[in-house]
């Protein structure tokens, strides 16, 4: 089980760090700072979590205003952000078959 304290919201819920739009936390990306290391990684891992919609204007605000480096507290490498414009790229493949 999740130790995590989500007092204010419904356990299965999440809020978009960039529109703050609310919804199930699988339809959002999940980027964590992992505890152990500090590194910045996706997906998984145990430590202070962002979470973004699978959106263009979503991952541009979170890399240009820096909305995910702030949720983070911490700097957050160009190859997180690398990776998260390639699965949108791969995405978009998807949803036009
Ligand atoms: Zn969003």
């Amino acid at each position: 089980m999740a130790r995590e304290l989500v007092s204010t919201m419904k356990p299965n819920y999440r809020r978009c760090i960039s529109c703050r739009q609310v919804a199930l936390k699988q339809e959002f990306w999940r980027i964590v700072r992992v505890y152990a290391s500090g590194q910045v990684q996706l997906d998984q891992g145990m430590g202070r979590s962002a979470y973004l919609c699978p959106q263009e204007r979503c991952l541009q605000a979170a890399q240009k205003k820096n909305r995910l480096g702030r949720s983070l507290h911490t700097p957050v490498p160009e190859a997180v952000y690398q990776t998260l414009w390639r699965r949108l790229a791969t995405q978009q493949i998807e949803q036009h078959n």
